[in-house]
């Protein structure tokens, strides 16, 4: 199974990531964790190239690095894993270009969607969580952390995240089989928990 977390920045995607890769493993099943863009040395490589301000990419080079940065992460890492009949819990994941370099920048869906099916067969995660904040505790969350992507966040600007943010309802509305949302309020512990109800199905519990 292939599971990804989306959302804005500062919406606790990483932590949950961790917290849900840990209650798999707690039930017995082998996990890959892993996150966009990133997981492999190459795409860790682009992921640097990618953070890196001095660079000023523009949408077509952003999407076609981050498309590669995928690609490689894909065809060495989560394909692998899914093959040996591994759960996959990946931060980020082709969503997260949709919304960033197609909604944010004004690259096409469809645009992004080719380079997915060249770099990395088209797959698509089984399920996708998309975790929604309110604004005044994503901001308190972004102020307490360090990130290696602070820089790219500040340097954009309040309305690109508010297209980022309504692009990503817009694709869990058109593919409500594999979007679940999430309300990221509250505790760690508390998403977590929302997190594991609507897994419950799939975990056969
Ligand atoms: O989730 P994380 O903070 O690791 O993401 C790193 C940075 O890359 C973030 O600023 C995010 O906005 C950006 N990003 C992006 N397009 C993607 C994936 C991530 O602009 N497809």
């Amino acid at each position: 199974r292939f599971i990804s977390l989306e959302g804005g920045e500062g919406v606790g995607k990483s932590t949950q990531a961790q917290m849900l890769a840990d209650a798999l493993r707690g039930r017995g099943l082998a996990v890959l964790q892993t996150r966009e863009p990133g997981g492999t040395r190459g795409a860790e490589a682009i992921r640097a190239l990618l953070l890196d301000q001095q660079y000023d990419w523009d949408a077509s080079a952003e999407a076609l690095l981050f498309a590669a940065a995928r690609s490689d992460h894909v065809t060495r890492a989560i394909r692998p894993a899914l093959e040996r009949g591994e759960w996959v819990v990946c931060d980020r994941f082709v969503d997260s270009s949709r919304a960033y370099q197609a909604g944010g920048d004004d690259l096409s869906d469809n645009a992004v969607l080719s380079l997915h099916t060249i770099g990395s067969y088209a797959l698509m995660p089984d399920v996708t969580f998309l975790l929604q904040a309110d604004g005044a505790e994503v901001a308190q969350r972004l102020a307490e952390r360090d990130s290696d992507g602070a820089d790219r966040i500040g340097a954009k600007s309040a309305d690109y995240h508010l297209r980022v943010a309504r692009r990503f309802r817009d694709l869990a509305a058109m593919d409500a089989e594999r979007f679940v949302l999430i309300d990221a309020s509250g505790s760690p512990h508390d998403v977590h928990g929302r997190i594991l109800r609507a897994l419950a199905p799939l975990l056969g519990e």
